[in-house]
């Protein structure tokens, strides 16, 4: 009888590929996590049971089939395991490294549940398509037929571009537009390199450009181009610019200078990685060298704010949330990184403005918090402890409370552009269609800050539902 290959979790236990120390890459902006070698990812695949059901699978946005990649991978055929994955997921070693897996398909493992630690699905996800690329079987798009058809997308980030390359692999012509000098989103200037290093990335805008997308960079919308225009060029538009007005905290001294926005300060991170040349790091504006750095919120930009300012040698790292550990936003693994590269957690803590000295900050003003009863949704509200706040003293404040969208019909004078209440785009969740004709949209401007897993989704369905639109439209010209 063939040797049973699956359902070793009780023999083999769970392992991860070795994080560097914390002392060695706090030095670097390198990933942190090293490769499986192609026996750790086999025997690691094997630990799954091969469920019928796969919560996994249910519970990834992109309904990744798992348990197959899963096989494959154990069974050392990596080529088709690479097939599998790739046919479902655009990008699937960015997700491998930077998905949320504990709150997604590893949270969802029934392994896990059944207190034998899940299976390491998103690192073997990134292994496989490293190994891919490695290997050359990742492959630009090559439709066999040219389409005449053109579809323009306001935003190269990882909806844009999900989109984008489903619709050249149908031979649709694309254009990607973006008001930033490099593609990618969030994925080249939000998220700092030690969770997904800038090569990733840009090796996928390649590949994109080697198969005929064409990118229109430095070039934004409403100012360069105005929508109208953009509309009259392509048969249809795909509106994904993310969501990048930042929310900020209005109290006593709020002007200061030295308080500033994540997205900036990640933003001039970023950059300087490349070896650009950018003026706010170095005037010392942006850059946390020498500072006693606060960190005001507890989500994943404030995870990334407090370990980037470690790497950039701050002398202290603080972060400031007013709720406790428990109850952040941000994930534990990312808050863990972080806490063994010698970043303070102050849980329990919510600033109430700022004090400065000659309009430069010197600190936060903080009130101490405990939980109260539940609210309506389960989740315990902070209440003031009073008579115990204090003073948390800072060169430098970085702001990390979240993210609204821009007012884009006032923008782009388009006061037909249906938005929600919260300024997000009000489009068909399954395809992405708004109420204005060959208009669509996706990722974070529909959702509002969401994850780069959902923004492929709907870059995805949103292709799928526009190559369908365009066969229809075909058939009937050639009636
Ligand atoms: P974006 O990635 O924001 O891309 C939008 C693009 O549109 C940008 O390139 C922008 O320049 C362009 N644009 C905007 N307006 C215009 C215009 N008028 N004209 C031309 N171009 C325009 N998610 C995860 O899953 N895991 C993580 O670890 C994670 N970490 C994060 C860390 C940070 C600091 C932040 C801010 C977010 C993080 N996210 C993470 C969330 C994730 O990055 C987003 O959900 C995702 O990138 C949204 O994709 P998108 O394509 O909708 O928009
Ligand atoms: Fe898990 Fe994200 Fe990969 Fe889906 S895409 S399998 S949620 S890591
Ligand atoms: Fe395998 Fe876990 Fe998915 Fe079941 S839930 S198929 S054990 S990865």
């Amino acid at each position: 009888m063939a040797k049973q290959p699956m359902l070793k979790f009780v023999q083999i236990e769970r392992d991860m590929p070795e994080k560097r120390a914390a002392e060695v890459r706090k030095e670097d902006f390198d990933e942190i996590y090293a490769e499986y070698a192609a026996t750790k990812a086999a025997e690691q695949s094997s630990r799954c049971s091969q469920c019928g059901v796969p919560y996994c699978q249910s519970h990834c946005p992109l309904h990744n089939n798992i348990p197959d990649w899963l096989q494959l991978t154990a069974t050392g055929r990596l080529e088709e395991a690479y097939q599998v994955s790739q046919a479902t997921n655009t990008f699937p070693e960015i997700c491998g490294r930077i998905c949320p897996q504990d709150r997604l398909c590893e949270g969802n493992c029934v392994i896990e549940q059944s207190g034998h630690g899940t299976v390491t699905i998103g690192t073997v996800e990134k292994y496989i398509t490293d190994t891919a690329w490695d290997k050359g079987w990742v492959k630009p798009a090559s439709p066999a037929v040219e389409r005449s058809e053109s579809v323009g997308i306001i935003g190269a980030g990882p909806g844009g571009l999900a989109a984008a390359d489903m619709l050249r692999q149908a031979g649709v012509q694309v254009t990607v537009y973006d008001r930033s000098d490099r593609a990618g989103g969030l994925l080249m200037y939000g998220i700092p390199g030690f969770k997904l290093e800038k090569d990733v990335v840009q090796r996928r805008n390649d590949l994109l450009a080697d198969g005929g997308v064409k990118f229109e960079l430095n070039c934004a919308i409403g100012e360069d181009i105005s929508f109208d225009d953009l509309r009259a060029k392509h048969d249809a538009v795909i509106i994904a610019t993310g969501v990048y007005k930042s929310r900020d905290l209005a109290g006593p001294g709020s002007g200061a200078k030295g308080i500033e926005k994540a997205i900036d300060f990640l933003t001039v991170s970023n950059k300087k990685s490349f070896g650009d040349d950018v003026a706010a790091f170095t005037s010392g504006q942006m850059n946390a060298e020498g500072k006693r750095v606060v960190v005001i919120g507890g989500g994943d930009t404030a995870m990334d704010c407090v370990r980037t300012s470690i790497r950039q040698g701050a002398t202290s790292v603080k972060c400031l949330y007013r709720r406790d550990r428990a109850n952040m936003p941000g994930s534990q693994r990312e808050t863990q990184n972080a806490e063994e590269e010698g970043v303070n957690f102050e849980w329990l803590s919510a600033p109430k403005g700022f004090t400065d000295y000659n309009g430069k900050v010197s600190g936060v003003m903080v009130q101490k918090m405990r939980l109260g009863q539940p609210d309506a949704s389960g989740r315990q509200a902070p209440e003031v402890i009073e008579g115990a706040d204090y003073v948390e003293e800072a060169d430098l404040v970085i702001e990390a409370l979240g993210f609204e969208p821009e007012d884009l019909p006032t923008l782009w004078n388009q006061p037909e552009l249906p938005v929600t209440r919260w300024g997000t785009i009000k489009a068909a969740f399954t395809t992405g269609a708004t109420d204005l004709d060959g208009v669509y949209a996706v990722g974070d401007i529909v959702r509002g800050a969401s994850l780069v897993v959902w923004a492929i989704k709907d870059g995805r369905d949103c292709a799928e539902a526009i190559i369908r639109k365009l066969n229809a439209e075909a058939v009937v010209a050639a009636e």
